[in-house]
């Protein structure tokens, strides 16, 4: 178990700013509404090698009329009873507040390690000033900060680490696969939602758009934690209705960023739209592994169920994504659903795979070998090492004397060695060019593979040359034979 920091704080002083930057992900909603957050957001954040789980608390109270109603007052005692250490929010724009007080009255008795943040600070000039009238709250220590400039947050979350129970990275649990369901309305995400994760969480409508807030779904399957990012939709938010509206969609999209492997959901009694290849293409931008689901196959009468064509047709408008599993699927009588999430951990699996720089190298220098790159302004482009930098998606750099010359239908046909080669089918792989001069170039010392085929060759051409010297010579021979008997020479 991690140790888990509690933000507290009363609405809109930027608790969810700050879990957001410290996670690093965008799963709170962000905006000037007080209250918007809603549910119990965790998630997990390092610093210095040292892991925690920080839980925003932003849902306890919906505005500061609320401050001290009972439960609320509860919720608070039992968040901070869980923690490990508590990060008080305060804002330093508004300055204190009642809340802010009785707040401090719970923490104070709570007995855990409390760090008093003060937030919205931006400018240091003006630091001592805004920090003045907190020292009322009788606490000795505070810490500016910007939760929205990332300002501050190093000498905080220095000392917060101190005072965390010790847990090495090493320890952490196994990787979690975070999953995005992606769609665009009524396809049937949160039907298919409620299907892989069993809770009947998500509320399903026959209206386009119910899909709302966000909550995390974790779910173990064979050993593996599945994790859906964004399972959306939850309660009506009432005036705030609009907004938020545009902001789900947005949001939805923008799970895209945080997930591995994104399940990008079509409306197959519908079939392929442009709106659906929008989103594809956002899946694409990201580099994230996707499995098209081509859902509602229940509704096809039989005549039309036709799965070849439906396929044709997707691989024709998503060409982009060639390399993406599809499925026909029904998440309403659960056809072929049950195999979801073994074909997210295959894919997941070529995800993060890390190929053996070996083997990476043999196979650029063999697809060099075999097929020359043009020459750029009359010069030989040379590659001279490729190394791949990063994982989830593999992501390979490779060194060239020109990398502005490597044409882009050179740089598929690499791409698509790779992927046969080191068995990457069903994921993006990223490849980047570097420029790097240097003596030495694949051409000019070949892998022992390449070695062997090059010298064959030459060995062919050397005889053929030989033989043709023979020839030449015999030739030769006969012919000053001839001039001397006809005395020509
Ligand atoms: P929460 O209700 O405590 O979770 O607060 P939010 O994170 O939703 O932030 C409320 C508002 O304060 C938003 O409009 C943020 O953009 C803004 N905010 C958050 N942090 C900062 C900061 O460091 N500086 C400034 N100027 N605004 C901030
Ligand atoms: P979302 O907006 O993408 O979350 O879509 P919903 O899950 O709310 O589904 C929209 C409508 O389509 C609901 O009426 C669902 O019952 C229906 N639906 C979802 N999946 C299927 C399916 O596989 N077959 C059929 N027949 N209806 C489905």
């Amino acid at each position: 178990m991690k140790p888990v920091v509690a933000l507290v704080g009363r609405p809109n002083v930027g608790k969810s700013t700050l879990f957001n930057r410290l996670t690093r992900s965008r799963n709170a909603l962000v905006d000037d509404f007080p209250g918007v957050t809603r549910d119990r957001h965790h998630a997990d954040a390092v610093w210095d090698d040292i892991p925690f789980t920080l839980v925003d608390t932003g849902g306890f109270l919906l505005s500061d009329d609320d401050a001290f109603a009972v439960e609320i007052r509860e919720h608070v005692e039992i968040a901070v009873e869980e923690a490990d250490a508590v990060c008080f929010v305060l804002d330093g724009r508004s300055g204190l507040s009642p809340f802010d007080q009785d707040l401090a009255d719970i923490l104070r008795r709570s007995r855990k390690p409390v760090f008093y943040l003060v937030n919205k600070i931006e400018s240091l000039r003006k630091q001592e000033e805004d920090l003045a009238e907190f020292y009322g709250l009788g606490m000795e220590k505070f810490y500016p900060v910007s939760a929205e400039h990332g300002l501050g947050l190093d000498t905080f979350l220095e000392d917060l680490v101190a005072v965390l129970p010790k847990t090495p990275l090493e320890d952490r649990e196994e990787k979690e696969i975070a999953i995005a369901v992606a769609g665009r309305p009524n396809v049937g995400k949160s039907s298919l939602i409620n299907k892989l994760f069993g809770e009947k969480r998500v509320m399903v409508s026959e209206h386009a758009g119910t899909t709302r807030d966000a909550v995390n779904l974790v779910i173990e399957k064979d050993g593996q934690r599945f994790r859906l990012i964004d399972t959306a939709g939850i309660r009506r938010k009432g005036k705030v209705h609009q907004k938020i509206e545009k902001f789900s969609i947005l949001k939805s999209l923008k799970s895209l960023d945080d997930c591995d492997v994104a399940l990008i959901l079509v409306d197959a009694s519908e079939g392929v739209t442009d709106q659906d290849i929008t989103i594809a293409g956002y899946a694409n931008d990201r580099g994230c592994g996707a499995i098209f689901l081509l859902n509602k196959w229940d509704l096809l009468k039989s005549d039309e169920k036709d799965e070849k064509r439906f396929m044709e047709d997707l691989r024709m408008k998503a060409k982009f994504l060639s390399f993406a599993p599809a499925m026909t699927i029904s998440a309403l009588t659960g056809l072929r659903t049950h195999k979801i999430f073994s074909m997210v951990k295959e894919v997941f699996e070529e995800y993060s795979y890390r190929i053996n720089t070996g083997l990476l190298n043999r196979i650029i220098e063999d697809a060099i070998f075999r097929a020359e790159p043009s020459l750029h302004k009359g010069k030989r482009l040379k590659f001279y090492y490729a190394t791949q930098v990063s994982t989830r998606p593999p992501t390979i750099v490779c060194f060239v004397n020109y990398p502005e010359a490597v044409h882009f239908s050179y740089k598929r046909y690499l791409v698509n060695q790779i992927r046969e080669m080191a068995e990457l089918e069903k994921i993006p792989i990223r490849l980047l060019f570097r420029a790097r001069t240097g003596k030495i170039d694949f051409s000019d010392k070949p892998s022992s593979r390449a070695q062997a085929r090059y010298s064959e060759k030459r060995e062919r051409k050397d005889t053929k040359r030989r033989k043709e010297r023979k020839i030449q010579s015999r030739r030769k021979k006969e012919r000053d034979q001839k001039g001397f008997q006809d005395g020509s020479v």
